[in-house]
């Protein structure tokens, strides 16, 4: 601590440090943790999102961080609500690339064909968000809207496979910033994951897509794709508080996900909305009312197309133009800072001119899901056990 040795000891998931002397109050200090992992040995299983931490690959890793996997990876305050800026110094063995958020500011390389790889996030990120992977990789360079720089991370063997769903990103980008204004970061691109894992993650700057899913039929590629390129707007720029409002990030991903893809080639966006709503109150019986989840439920359906249906109620009760001005509010106001419930209700209201608490309260936080706006004519099914 401050070049100085200090004690720590693990205390459960808590690292605690006790310096020498005491620190001057309200003064900056340095902590330096030196930290041993192994990617090999480290798989956590969660029945709702699979493995987390570290995903081994043929060749090397990616990471899963969400939600609190980044400790297996490095010290970390892995709170959702928190952020820093990050440098990435990675030795590679030779033949292998490092990659990581943010851009390569540094490539050296050391006896015996190792590489050090130095990596700068560029804008501060939220550990759950942070990627790091090594493997035998092809960086493909393209240029997305205002010439935003876009660096796909590719496994050498699923270059070619992939490259026409890869070449999507520019449009969906452009869409995108069509609804929620500027992308929020200096950079942008797709981590290919060569894993089974079945899900993506919205990494900052660079969403880890596993292989499937550039692989399948283009509407479910173009959804996944999109869902994780929404989040860098919300949740990864805008950032969560806590992990009650984690709606606010899948709910939103999920509706531009499917807004997109009604657009393009997929199932309407309307009715997908008409079948959540009937589901509802059994979800709001299983998985907590949108805002209130638990943590085994965090990451069940009611975080995706039952928090995407909130959002669908709010445009359908203030109109799609006064919507989409709640949007962009949303995501300038909080660029870069992380948000709770509560700020999206009263910026919603603000944006509206109109108290919107007492509507959304009840879509939130309520036993029973309230009546749709516009739709008398949608029902909720009976829960069941
Ligand atoms: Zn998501």
């Amino acid at each position: 601590m401050n070049g100085t040795t200090a004690a720590a000891v693990r205390e459960g998931d808590e690292l605690v440090i006790t310096p020498r002397t005491p620190l001057p109050r309200g003064k900056a200090f340095t902590v330096k943790v030196t930290y041993t992992a192994d990617p090999t040995g480290i798989r956590h299983r969660d029945d709702a999102i699979e493995d987390y931490g570290w995903i081994p690959t043929p060749d090397g890793t990616v990471l899963y961080p969400q939600p609190d996997g980044a400790k297996m990876i490095f010290p970390s305050n892995d709170h959702p609500s928190r952020r820093a800026p990050v440098t990435f110094h990675v030795t590679t063995p030779a033949g292998l690339t490092a990659v990581a958020n943010g851009r390569l500011t540094d490539r050296a390389e050391l006896p015996g064909g190792r590489v050090k790889w130095t990596y700068d996030s560029e804008q501060p990120v939220a550990t759950q968000l942070v990627q790091l992977a090594i493997g035998r990789f092809t960086s493909v360079e393209s240029t997305g809207p205002h010439g935003l720089p876009i660096r796909d991370v590719v496994p050498d063997d699923l270059v070619a496979p992939t490259a026409p769903y890869r070449a999507l990103t520019a449009e969906h980008l452009a869409w995108l910033e069509d609804r929620l204004g500027p992308y929020p970061f200096d950079r942008y691109g797709l981590l290919v994951g060569d894993t089974d894992l079945g899900v993506a993650l919205e990494t900052q700057t660079l969403s880890l897509v596993p292989k499937a899913d550039l692989l399948g039929d283009r509407v479910s590629a173009e959804r996944n794709q999109v869902h994780e390129l929404a989040h860098q707007w919300t949740g990864d720029s805008v950032g969560i508080s806590t992990w009650s409002d984690l709606w606010l990030s899948e709910g939103h991903a999920r509706f531009y996900e499917r807004l997109y893809s009604e657009e393009h080639g997929g199932a309407g966006f309307e009715e997908a909305m008409r079948t959540a709503y009937a589901s509802h109150d059994q979800w709001r019986h299983d998985y907590g009312a949108p805002a209130e989840p638990t943590e085994p439920n965090l990451f069940k359906r009611m975080r995706y197309d039952g928090s995407a249906l909130v959002l669908y109620a709010l445009r359908e009760k203030v109109g799609d133009a006064t919507f989409r001005k709640i949007e962009r509010a949303w995501v300038s106001t909080y660029r870069g800072r992380s948000a709770r419930t509560r700020d999206y209700v009263d910026l919603a209201s603000k944006t509206a001119g109109q108290d919107l608490g007492g509507f959304l309260h009840p879509w939130l936080y309520g036993a029973k899901t309230p009546a749709m706006p516009n739709h008398p004519d949608w029902t909720v099914d009976p829960v069941q056990g």
